[in-house]
């Protein structure tokens, strides 16, 4: 029960106690009046009679008296007489003066009779009566008969009284029972009300009591179906949430939520690690703070710093409605190396207004390739102008072939007729087998070019190492004469031929022999040695050493020499050294720039003997 319900309970007992007790008291209090009543009217009448009995007694007494003069008037003693009347008179008016006749009509009535007669009695026992003298037995007579007229009368006025009375009491006493039995009966409605009242009251307790459990159940209800929706409400809430920062966290973008005064809302962990790693102070990646303050945090050089300003202009645009996406491709530094970032930002819009994703994406890898993409274009571009050149050189060798041929047959036949005539210019034949020489050389040559640009590579024949050397040195010769460069060779002999592509090979020889030959150009050195060895490495493999005296190479040049794209010259492609390793690593050998070589620089390579 609870202190509520204790309270109405204690408030009903107190009602009907103080409704009964009221009850009961009106009841005591008027049968307690009405018994009062009754019995002062009861001695009342009591006392009238009494009075009356005393009236009677007196009045008697002065009959007597009346009487006894009367008789004594007989013996002539008026004087005795008119005594007794005196006294009897002052009887009477002493009796009025002691009783109150007018308290009862009875009493009244009495008194009314005996004042006459007194009066009566009074003048005729002092004046006399008619001419009678006043002791006259006559008169006494008259006055003794007239008495006892009256005193008959009295008697029956005294009857009347007590009959009178009698009835007033039972009057008094039926009208008192009828009045308690009213009062009883009054009570009983009192009580009945009472408990009327208290039924209802505790009625109404116990439906105040349900109401209030039904109320409290029904709240508790709604309370326990509030507390659920909002349970439900919020796990698909967090679910959604979950799913969004699981998303957001997959990616591998630096992301970042913002509102519409360009705050930072969320951020996926990419963000978290970029931000932070720049400024500690946001390491949970700047969340409530504007972004443009935590973006422009990040920015490490001064390229980098112009970059974000740009972004952060095209940012403000998306976010004040002008325009509803950007994208933004900016240089950075990290890690010393150069990267380049992409800046995208793109808007939604929810109950809260309009939002912003805002996304820094790591692009060097495109950007990379896209450079790699531009320099392969150009690569092809000049590799197809060579192709054609080549075409050409082929049509202009082949071309040139028969001439050449002509003039050695021609020369052979012109020898062989001035060897048969005795009489011969011995110089003019000299000059002739020099024309052959040149011609055939001229041949060599033409035939080694057309090697080199013949398209049919990949078919790995048996070659001489040394005669494939001799043959690259014929075609950079030219060159390296122009550019003041002594070439010297120290072939082994004895070497075993090796199964290679010589057009390839060659390739890659020609390449090597033209690098020294451009380094010592450029360098200005006043010694220009290129220095051609070939010698067994080994019992399984041929090693072709080429050494020039040129400025030598950056140590840290050096150690990305072999990639693609690396060069140092105004018109170089950076490829030579990268294809001429895959070319050697294809025949299953290595090339290499020796590191220990003092004053030269020294490439290696090797192909395996089998
Ligand atoms: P490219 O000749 O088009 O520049 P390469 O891959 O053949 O491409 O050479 C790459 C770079 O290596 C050259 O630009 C040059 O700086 C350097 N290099 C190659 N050979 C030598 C050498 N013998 N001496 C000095 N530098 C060299």
């Amino acid at each position: 029960m609870t202190k509520n319900q204790t309270s109405t309970n204690v408030w009903t007992v107190v009602i009907v106690v103080l409704l009964l007790s009221i009850g009961m008291g009106i009841a005591a209090f008027v049968y307690r009046s009405t018994t009062q009543v009754r019995e002062a009217l009861a001695e009342e009448i009591l006392e009238q009679q009494h009075d009356v009995s005393s009236l009677i007694q007196e009045y008697g007494n002065v009959m007597l008296s009346i009487e006894r003069k009367r008789l004594d008037s007989n013996a002539k003693n008026q004087n005795a007489l008119t005594n007794a009347l005196s006294t009897a008179q002052s009887q009477l008016v002493q009796m009025r003066s002691n009783y109150s006749f007018e308290r009862l009509d009875g009493a009244a009535k009495a008194n009314t009779f005996i004042k006459p007669i007194l009066e009566d009695v009074d003048q005729w026992t002092t004046q006399g009566l008619h001419g009678i003298a006043a002791d006259d037995p006559f008169v006494l007579d008259l006055a003794a008969q007239r008495m006892q007229e009256r005193y008959a009368d009295i008697r029956e006025i005294s009857a009347e009284i007590d009959n009178v009375a009698n009835e007033l009491i039972a009057a008094q006493t039926d009208f008192l029972g009828r009045f308690r039995d009213s009062m009883l009966l009054l009570l009983a409605g009192f009580a009945m009300l009472s408990l009327t009242i208290a039924t209802l009251l505790i009625r109404q307790r116990n439906l105040q009591t349900q109401l209030a459990i039904d109320q409290e159940s029904n709240a508790q209800k709604l309370i326990e179906a509030e507390t659920r929706g909002r349970l439900q409400a919020e796990e698909a809430l967090l679910g959604s949430e979950q799913f969004l920062r699981a998303t957001l966290n997959s990616l591998n973008s630096d992301i970042a939520i913002l509102d519409h005064n360009g705050v930072i809302s969320a951020v996926n962990m990419p963000w978290k690690s970029f931000v932070s790693s720049n400024e500690q102070q946001y390491a949970d990646g700047g969340i409530g703070h504007h972004y443009e303050t935590v973006f422009k945090s990040t920015a490490a050089t001064e390229l980098e710093r112009d970059g974000i300003h740009m972004a952060t202009s095209m940012v403000a645009d998306v976010l004040s409605g002008k325009s509803d996406e950007m994208f933004f491709e900016y240089p950075c530094h990290r890690d010393e190396k150069r990267q380049w970032s992409l800046v995208s930002m793109s808007t939604f819009n929810t109950g809260e207004g309009r939002h912003s994703v805002l996304v820094h994406e790591d692009v060097t890898e495109r950007k990379r390739l896209e450079e790699r993409d531009r320099r392969l274009r150009a690569e092809l571009a000049h590799v197809s102008r060579l192709t054609t050149a080549g075409e050409l050189a082929s049509g202009l060798a082949h071309e040139l072939n028969q001439p050449l041929t002509a003039i050695t047959h021609n020369c052979d036949a012109v020898m062989s007729s001035m060897r048969d005539q005795s009489e011969a210019d011995a110089e003019v034949l000299e000059t002739v087998n020099d024309i052959s020489e040149q011609a055939q050389r001229a041949g060599g040559i033409i035939r080694s070019m057309r090697h080199l640009v013949r398209k049919d590579t990949g078919d790995k024949v048996p070659t001489d190492i040394n005669e494939l050397v001799k043959e690259t040195v014929r075609l950079t010769a030219p060159e390296a004469r122009e550019k003041g460069v002594n070439v010297t060779l120290l072939l082994a002999d004895d070497l075993p031929k090796l199964h290679m592509d010589p057009v390839q090979i060659q390739q890659v020889l020609v390449n090597l022999e033209r690098n020294s030959v451009e380094a010592m150009w450029q360098n200005e050195s006043s010694v220009r040695e290129l220095s051609i060895e070939t010698c067994l490495h080994g019992e399984e493999h041929v090693e072709v050493c080429i050494s020039d005296t040129g400025p030598g190479i950056e140590p840290t040049f050096a150690r990305k020499l072999f990639s693609a794209f690396q060069t140092t010259k105004t018109n170089g492609m950076g490829l030579g050294l990268s294809i001429s390793r895959s070319i050697v690593e294809q025949h299953g050998g290595r090339l290499w720039i020796d590191p220990d070589s003092e004053g030269v620089t020294i490439f290696r390579f090797t192909i395996p003997v089998t």
